[in-house]
């Protein structure tokens, strides 16, 4: 397991269980790693993996509360962690509770046990809306766009590079358990502004602008259809049957579609 070098001092490591990206960024006083695995033992092979690239101290990010890219934390933190305020409330107040779902979802019985043994640390550096972090030579810009895959999605932008965590997701469809599918189409257009020539999903290949144009646009009919269907009444199994993602995705985007219609209706109701 090594970090490739996407751009100047940018690194990419793609995790083979769940396929997380995790990014490294090196500066000349200290390095920023973006998302931290699901495991004690992954995260020490991120820890080795990191420390092939560079030997300056280490600040996280978490771009989102969820566990495959928050439960390293314990293993990597040496200071700062930086998340958005909704993230580190998820950890700190629901973190044993979150555990338990997770553990339950997980099929691999051993990487469970190994989720389940996780110390949960949250981040300590939040941001709300947009912060720079001085890496020495290079500055990181973490920002907040608003819900989207989760209430609490944070991006980091290097130069030209935009790490987007679970907001973009390649190789699968974007993912609605926790998310809002009626307000994600305008935290997407606000990232389609940012000057990045590549996009880092939380998932699978990087990407570029205009794949991300395009699930804006795919996250947008969903939006709609979700709407519509509240309107009239209409079975949520016959709204996500029409989502793009199911002609993307087939089975999985079925699955995913219908908890963001079952999500999308909640809301509509004000749950
Ligand atoms: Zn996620």
């Amino acid at each position: 397991m090594k970090f490739d070098e996407i751009a100047d001092g940018v690194f990419l490591l793609a995790h083979p269980v769940f396929k997380v990206n995790c990014v490294l960024v090196t500066g000349a006083d200290r390095a920023m790693l973006i998302d931290t695995l699901s495991t004690d033992e992954q995260a020490r092979s991120l820890r080795d993996a990191a420390a092939s690239v560079t030997a300056k101290p280490l600040t996280l990010v978490n771009t989102h509360f969820h566990f495959d890219h928050t439960f390293g934390n314990q293993t990597l933190a040496q200071g700062d962690i930086w998340g958005h305020p909704d993230c580190a409330r998820e950890l700190t107040e629901r973190g044993e509770h979150w555990k338990r779902v997770w553990q339950d979802e997980i099929e691999d019985q051993e990487l469970a046990l190994a989720v389940g043994a996780v110390t949960i640390v949250p981040p300590n550096r939040l941001v709300d809306k947009q912060a720079s972090v001085d890496l020495g030579g290079r500055t990181a810009f973490i920002s907040h766009h608003g819900r989207g895959h989760t209430d609490g999605d944070i991006v980091v932008r290097v130069d030209d590079v935009l790490i987007a965590g679970d907001l973009v997701e390649q190789g699968a469809p974007p993912a609605f358990d926790d998310a809002y599918p009626l307000e994600w189409p305008d935290t997407l257009t606000a990232l389609m502004h940012t000057p990045a020539r590549i996009v880092v999903p939380g998932h699978g290949k990087p990407v570029d602008m205009a794949f991300v144009e395009q699930q804006h646009a795919d996250l947008t009919r969903l939006d709609w259809l979700i709407r519509d269907g509240h309107r009239d009444a209409a079975p949520t199994e016959r709204v996500a049957a029409a989502s793009p993602f199911v002609q993307a995705f087939g089975e999985d985007g079925l699955y995913q579609s219908l908890l963001a219609v079952k999500r999308g209706y909640a809301q509509l109701d004000g749950a």
